[in-house]
Parts: structure tokens; C-alpha cells; sequence
């Protein structure tokens, strides 16, 4: 029998990062062996799984795959982890800067990585909806407006700018509009408006369970691959 996956969560006290927690512990082939968060843990060790801060990072045990659902300011630390220890990357950390886009491109000459706005099936299906879309509705305006909970820190949401360089494949020129409200999980819409007639393809997430199985899924998948940049329809 094979050896299960052993995987490390960066975020893990946060609603992506228990998420991620409770299905992969739940999941046959994987195991959490760290999981690790901005400030000391409460805790040292939970249901099995060794608690880190982000200080103690380098401490961590041995791991084939890190899941990174931070922020950008943890993103460094973990992608650079990764590269040293020659491990799979795979980080749903939305708002990262040009220059860490930079960093991932260079970690992917040594190790798998994949960097995805948004890892459910659905809004992967609504990238292509809106590419075809945009190609057909030539000159009519492309908005994208995104509603997410007020906790969410960066705007345009990660999945809205995926959405709008779909259209732009497509020769759309689209606009965005960002609404931050009570606990929405997330939704998006895009809308092509040309005089008199409209369209709108909409996809919501009423569960953060989606993201997370997509990403346990990609990052089984991973582990093995060769180094290089991999998008999420390669492992789906
Ligand atoms: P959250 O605020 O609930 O949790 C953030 C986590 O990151 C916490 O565990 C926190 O301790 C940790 N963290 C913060 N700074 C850190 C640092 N310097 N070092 C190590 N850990 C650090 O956020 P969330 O709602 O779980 O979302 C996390 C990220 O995932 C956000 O960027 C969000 O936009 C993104 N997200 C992506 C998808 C997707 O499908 N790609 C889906 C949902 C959320």
C-alpha cells in the first residue's frame, strides 16, 4: 500500500485553514502532519496534529505537499520552506504582489507548484463560460461584481481578477465592483449589457468545504509531479 500524502496546512486557524483541517483528516491517502498560523498555538498538539507558529516555521516536521490559505504577508515564508525543503506548493492566498507572482514563477524551476484565485469546480467551468461569452458579445460592457464576507482584506477578490483576464482572453474590457457584507462565502457576476438585453453567469459559494477539497485534491495530486507551474484543470 502506498504511503499517505503527508501534508502541511500555512493558515490553519483560519475559516479556509479549519476547513482544510477537518476534511483532510477525513480523507483516505492524506496526512496532516503540521499545521501552522500566524501566532503561537493554544494548543501544541490537536486531534494528532502538531501546532507552529509562523516564527517556528523552519521546525516543522517532514512533509511531501504544504496548503497555503494565509495572507500575503505569510506567503514568502512557506513558498521559500517549500523550495529548500524540495516540497509540492500549493496556495489559495489571494492579494500576493507582483513580485511574490515573481517569486512562485522562479520556485516552480525547482519544485510543483499551483497557485489558483479560487479552487472549486464551478468558477474553474464559469472561466470558460465567460471567455466563450466575451468572443461572442463583442462592444457590449463586461462588469464583474463580487460580493464576500467583511472580513475578506483584498479587493477585487482573487476570483473576480481570474474572471476579468478570462473575459480579456475573450477581447471584453471588464470593470469591478466589490461589496463586503455579514458572512457571504463568496459570489460572483459577470454581466455583458449591450442596449436593450442582458446576461448575467453567476456562480455561489455557500461553503468553504468546496475550496478545500478542491485544494487537498490538487495537492495529492501534486506530490510526484515533476517541477513547474500547474493549473487546477490539470489535477482535476
Ligand atoms: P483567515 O483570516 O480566516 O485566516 C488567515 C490564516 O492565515 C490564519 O490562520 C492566520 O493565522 C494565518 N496567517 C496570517 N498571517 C500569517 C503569517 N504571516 N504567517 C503564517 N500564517 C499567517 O482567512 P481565510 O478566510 O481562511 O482566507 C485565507 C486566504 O485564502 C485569503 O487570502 C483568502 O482570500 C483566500 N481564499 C482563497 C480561496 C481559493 O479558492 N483560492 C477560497 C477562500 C479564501
Amino acid at each position: 500500500m502506498n504511503e499517505p500524502v503527508r501534508i502541511l496546512i500555512h493558515g490553519a486557524s483560519g475559516r479556509m485553514g479549519q476547513s482544510l483541517l477537518r476534511l483532510g483528516a477525513a480523507r483516505q491517502g492524506c496526512s496532516i502532519v503540521a499545521a501552522v498560523s500566524a501566532r503561537s498555538p493554544t494548543q501544541r498538539v490537536v486531534e494528532g496534529v502538531p501546532y507552529f507558529s509562523a516564527s517556528e516555521l523552519s521546525g516543522v516536521p517532514e512533509f511531501d505537499v504544504a496548503i497555503d490559505f494565509s495572507l500575503p504577508e505569510g506567503f514568502d515564508a512557506i513558498l521559500a520552506l517549500c523550495a529548500s525543503r524540495g516540497t509540492g506548493f500549493v496556495s489559495g492566498t489571494t492579494g500576493l504582489s507582483e513580485a511574490q507572482r515573481t517569486d512562485l514563477q522562479a520556485a516552480a524551476v525547482r519544485i510543483p507548484v499551483l497557485w489558483a484565485a479560487n479552487f472549486s469546480l464551478g468558477v474553474a467551468v464559469l472561466e470558460e463560460l465567460v471567455e466563450r461569452a466575451a468572443s461572442a458579445l463583442r462592444g457590449w460592457d463586461c462588469d464583474i461584481v463580487e460580493a464576500h464576507h467583511t472580513q475578506k482584506k483584498d479587493a477585487p477578490s482573487g476570483t473576480a481578477l481570474a474572471l476579468g483576464i478570462a473575459a480579456e482572453r475573450g477581447g471584453a474590457q471588464p470593470r469591478y465592483a466589490s461589496l463586503r457584507a455579514g458572512d457571504i462565502v463568496g459570489e460572483h457576476t459577470v454581466q455583458f449589457t449591450a442596449t436593450g438585453e442582458r446576461i448575467e453567469l453567476i456562480h455561489r459559494a455557500s461553503n468553504r468545504d468546496i475550496f478545500a477539497r478542491g485544494a487537498l485534491h490538487a495537492a495529492v495530486g501534486l506530490v510526484g509531479r515533476p517541477a513547474g507551474q500547474y493549473r487546477l484543470r490539470d489535477l482535476l
